[in-house]
């Protein structure tokens, strides 16, 4: 997605040669029309599959999940990384490893909101080990529930993630795959 690389030429700095912070347009600050692109561009690649659901994870999934869900006319719902007050067997929960803390923490999802038998996408930020799509995807599989695919704007394509996910079947849409970072930079890999 062109668009969406050329914010990132412009504005994402490289940290320790390992994170992407891109908080001017995504992480922190948003641009609405940025997203809006980004939403369609989702919805547009998964159009015909049959999405009744939208899930992804707390804080900044909820911006670029929300675009897609009204393009597909979906109702969103997000994993919260706090502990739930409700009662354990009120909701889903699954144990995921932090890529930019280094620490584990758990996402809980309430039972309510992803009822049986729906067809799911799964939508985040960023790929890199794979580790908060595949913690989401076990959600939704608990829930009985299908995961159509997963949708993510920006893909460190030099991290285990999307052949960790490809290998446990699902298919997964990159709307920008990073090949390396190079002198501060981002390489892209259609490039
Ligand atoms: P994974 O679980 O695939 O290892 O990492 C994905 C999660 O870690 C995303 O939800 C995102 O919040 C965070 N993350 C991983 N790599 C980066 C990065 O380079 N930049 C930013 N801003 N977040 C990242």
């Amino acid at each position: 997605m062109e668009l969406l690389k050329q914010r990132i030429r412009d504005e994402g700095i490289v940290l320790n040669n390992r994170v992407l912070k891109v908080d001017g347009f995504l992480n922190h600050q948003i641009d609405p029309h940025l997203f809006k692109a980004i939403g369609k561009e989702i919805a547009d690649r998964y159009r015909d599959a049959g999405v009744q659901r939208i899930v992804t994870i707390e804080a900044s999934g909820i911006a670029l999940a929300l675009m897609a869900a009204l393009e597909l006319d979906v109702p969103l719902v997000f994993a919260r990384k706090k502990k739930s007050i409700l009662m354990v067997d009120e909701v889903y929960h699954s144990v995921v490893y932090s890529y930019t803390k280094e620490e584990n923490y758990e996402i809980t999802i309430s039972k309510k909101f992803l009822p049986a038998g729906e067809k799911v996408l799964i939508i985040d930020d960023f790929l890199a080990s794979g580790e908060a799509a595949m913690g989401l995807a076990k959600l939704v599989q608990e829930a009985g529930d299908e995961v159509v695919g997963m949708a993510i704007a920006i893909e460190k394509s030099f991290q285990p993630g999307r052949e960790r996910l490809e290998n446990a079947g699902f298919r997964v849409e990159s709307l920008v795959r990073i090949k390396e970072f190079k002198d501060n930079g981002c390489v892209f890999l259609e490039d």
